[in-house]
């Protein structure tokens, strides 16, 4: 069981040094997500997919991805959702496909019937709700369903009949969470982590006793042996949480209230610009450090650079000063989180990837 992340665009606010905008796709086990999706996400992900084809061997299946997650609403992150549902629509896409994201509160309040009319921004992803509706994102439109979740945070409404609902968990075993964040528009942090795995079963201490005694009870059984009864949760040490990433979307520095194996962090500016990078509510690469440190990720991979910065070196020298074990992304990176924790950075090349040793 691995986490795998295809990154498909490390710039902030505008394509630049040769780099394009925001966003990924997140692979489980059971099915993917993208997050976030800035213009121009499909040509990069056409790409991107017959790469895997040919350099990887294997298919990435669009009817596998069952939600798109953004993490707020500016153009950057989003402009792409659109014309790649249109396009999964003339691939004859049947599955159904969540969209969710964020929203302010009185946004919700709106939508649950308060009389109160809500103060929206320009980029609000209400605003674009209501224009993608108009411009044929409907399930009859598209003839696949879509089910378009806003949220605040604590209260999740369903766009499609106006209901709220608990955050949707597109998949069965994989959870996903909203964490706010702090940016000039609403915004949230993803978490996606895979379901809690069985402890190991204690070979040490079952080791006298018979075979099929041994199978039952690794099998999860209780079994009645020489008189007492052998409890099948002492053979086991405790569950074992599943590997989980945080990505960030755009936010100033703050504690992310969650834990993390690996987070993925923008970090728009270096150190020496911290003034802007507080002033438009952004992150250095210092300051993703400490949030990682904070959440206890054991890897952090710093994202979307200002058009200002034309390398990642000293990104990632400032980064690494704080944090053990730090990546700096480029467009069509992957990254994936092994079973034993240890992380893998695959880096994009001419011809399919290096790995980094
Ligand atoms: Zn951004």
């Amino acid at each position: 069981m691995s986490l795998e992340v295809h990154v498909l665009g490390t710039s902030s606010a505008r394509p630049a040094q040769g780099r394009s905008v925001s966003g990924s796709i997140v692979e489980t086990p059971e099915g993917m997500f993208v997050v976030d999706c800035g213009e121009g996400f499909q040509n990069r992900l056409v790409k991107h997919r017959s790469q895997m084809k040919n350099y990887a061997g294997r298919r990435l299946k669009m009817s596998k991805v069952s939600a798109i997650l953004l993490t707020h609403g500016h153009l950057d992150h989003t402009w792409g959702v659109l014309p790649w549902m249109q396009t999964m629509a003339l691939d004859g896409r049947k599955d159904k496909l969540w969209v969710i994201g964020p929203t302010t509160s009185e946004v919700i309040d709106a939508l649950l019937g308060s009389e109160t009319e809500p103060e929206v921004t320009p980029s609000d992803l209400v605003i674009q709700y209501d224009m993608w509706m108009d411009l044929g994102a409907t399930s009859e439109a598209l003839g696949y369903e879509v089910q378009w979740v806003l949220g605040d945070g604590e209260r999740w409404v369903n766009m499609n009949d106006g209901s709220q609902i608990p955050l949707p968990q597109p998949m069965k075993k994989v959870k996903i969470s909203a964490h706010s964040t702090q940016h000039t528009v609403p915004s949230c942090a993803w978490r996606i982590s895979l379901g809690e795995r069985k402890g190991k079963f204690d070979r040490e201490s079952s080791k006298h006793l018979p075979d099929d005694v041994k199978a039952s009870l690794a099998a999860g059984n209780d079994v009645e042996y020489n008189g007492d009864v052998l409890k099948a949760t002492d053979f086991r040490s405790d569950t074992i949480p599943g590997l989980s990433v945080i990505i960030s979307g755009d936010t100033a520095e703050q504690a992310i209230d969650s834990d993390c194996d690996l987070l993925i962090h923008e970090a728009t500016f270096l150190q020496s610009h911290a003034d802007i990078a507080n002033e438009h509510l952004h992150s250095t690469a210092a300051g993703a450090a400490r949030t990682a440190v904070e959440c206890g990720a054991n890897h952090l991979a710093l994202t979307h650079y200002s058009a200002r910065l034309d390398r990642h070196d000293e990104s990632l020298a400032e980064a690494r000063e704080i944090h053990g074990s730090v990546v700096a992304l480029s467009d069509g990176d992957r990254l994936v989180l092994n079973d034993d924790l240890s992380l893998t950075h695959l880096i994009k090349s001419e011809e399919g990837w290096t790995q980094q040793v």
